[in-house]
């Protein structure tokens, strides 16, 4: 699975924007190492550079002072929909209206083909779903429509996820979707009594990474309205439920440990997950270790529980990107010995049990569970701190189809056969639920088949395609 993108928007008077934003980007580097850019407004006119690339390849000093102004946007990117040609980087700019507008994405829209049919746009002259909001939002500015009216025109048709930060002249609109699957938050900085900025962005570290002080998240359907002289929120779209559907993937994988959803530290998340799941599926072993990133936590929480001590097993090479960056199967078992390298002396002749967060193609896993083996591991014991992952996700995430999920075609036994381990089991739904301490719903229609908004493709319990 592939992140899908992280956003920010910050007004500051008198602060240097672009620097704080590429901060701020840079602690959103996991959700998508394709390509970064910023928007910024000066008085005058949008500036926006943006390119293929990590945060820090992308900007240098230079860049950074050419992008002047109190108010920026940001983004980085891992395309779920369209090219991943650079000219698909994001913020994606439109000439409409006084100053023109940017606009950043973190999401995937289900009904593009219905929204560019509509509108009479072909849909394969859009670069992106970002691309066909942004041009969708220009045809209602030129004709007459004030941002707020077009945002809401626009996204209200608009079905699946969507976080979004929109810069024009000297506002920034973020709203969220009536679901609210991906996360966003608001940040201050300054005190409360006299604030000097804000700050939107996908998860709160790019908020610790300015100094600004969380304020709170924004609610599904919410927009939230940022200039020099403060915010201002109106709920813009009817949430889609009593709670919000965040997606549960945030606390199982994608979202940074520090960060705080729901009122909820992802790590301690993590940390329960892994006690749960030692209490739910106990097995006799010497060492309990966790796959980096993610399943450390969660290996820590399965020690604590069970008993067993936990250890290091492997060393991770934090110079590239995540797992699933290759995109043919060869390379990206070769991409699991670039990633991961075993600590012979801690596993030889050891049983161990490894936490891992997931299992989508098992190619990965079975690539990681060979190479612990040829590190002279007596027993190889998977557990998985998410239930099978079965179906396909249409709100964000890059997910194989449902022919090439492991958990859609076999059943347990067959998928450790596969994998090659002694034992496999995953936590339960149930488990994964009270280690979030949900109160409410989260999106897990990957895991359940029980999706809450439409999907692009019909989609029946059992279906293959
Ligand atoms: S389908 Fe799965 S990965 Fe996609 S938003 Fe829902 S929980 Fe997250």
């Amino acid at each position: 699975m592939k992140e899908a993108c992280g956003v920010v928007g910050i007004v500051a008077p008198g602060r240097n924007v672009a620097h704080l934003c590429y901060d701020a980007l840079f602690a959103l580097q996991h959700r998508g190492q394709e390509s970064a850019g910023m928007a910024t407004y000066d008085n005058k006119q949008i500036t926006v550079v943006k390119d293929n690339g990590l945060v820090s390849h992308v900007f240098s000093d230079t860049t950074l002072r050419a992008l002047s102004g109190s108010l920026v946007i940001g983004h980085t990117r891992y395309s779920t929909s369209g090219s991943a040609n650079w000219t698909a980087a994001q913020p994606v700019y439109r000439s409409a209206g006084a100053s023109g507008f940017a606009l950043g994405h973190n999401g995937n829209l289900t009904n593009t083909g219905e929204l560019a049919e509509v509108a009479g746009i072909q849909v394969t002259t859009m670069l992106s779903d970002s691309d066909l909001v942004a041009e969708l939002l220009s045809r209602e500015i030129e004709s007459g429509a004030a941002m707020q009216h077009a945002l809401r025109s626009v996204l209200s048709r608009a079905q699946g996820a969507f976080s979004m930060v929109i810069l024009e002249s000297d506002t920034i609109y973020a709203v969220r979707d009536p679901h609210g699957f991906r996360p966003l938050c608001l940040g201050r900085l300054g005190t409360e009594d006299a604030p000097e900025g804000w700050i939107v962005a996908s998860e709160s570290p790019a908020l610790d990474v300015i100094g600004a002080a969380f304020v709170r998240e924004i609610k599904p359907g919410e927009m939230v309205t940022i200039t020099e002289q403060g915010v201002s929120f109106v709920q813009l779209l009817e949430p889609a439920g009593e709670k919000e559907m965040l997606c549960i993937f945030e606390f199982v994988y994608f979202a940074r440990p520090d960060t705080y959803l729901m009122g909820h530290q992802v790590h301690t998340a993590r940390r329960r997950m892994g006690e749960l799941l030692a209490k739910q599926s106990h097995v006799d072993a010497d060492i309990v270790m966790g796959v980096p990133d993610s399943g450390i936590p969660a290996a820590e929480g399965f020690a604590k529980a069970s008993g067993i001590p936990f250890g290091y097993g492997l060393v991770k090479n934090r110079y590239i990107g995540r797992t699933f960056i290759s995109p043919d199967q060869n390379k990206r078992e070769a991409s699991v010995r670039r990633k991961l390298n075993p600590l012979r002396e801690n596993i030889e002749g050891q049983r161990l049990v490894v936490i891992d967060d997931s299992i989508v193609r098992g190619t990965t896993t079975k690539a990681l569970v060979a190479m612990l083996r040829d590190a002279g591991a007596k027993e190889v014991h998977l557990r998985i701190s998410s239930p099978p992952f079965s179906w396909p996700c249409y709100y964000g995430i890059d997910t194989p189809t449902r022919e090439d999920l492991l958990a859609a075609n076999n059943t347990i036994e067959e998928m450790r056969d596969f994998i090659g381990c002694d034992s496999l089991e995953f936590i339960s739904l149930e488990n994964l639920r009270a280690a979030i301490q949900l109160d409410g719903e989260c999106c897990d229609a990957c895991l359940t088949g029980n999706y809450s908004a439409p999907t692009p493709v019909a989609l029946g319990k059992g279906a293959r395609w």
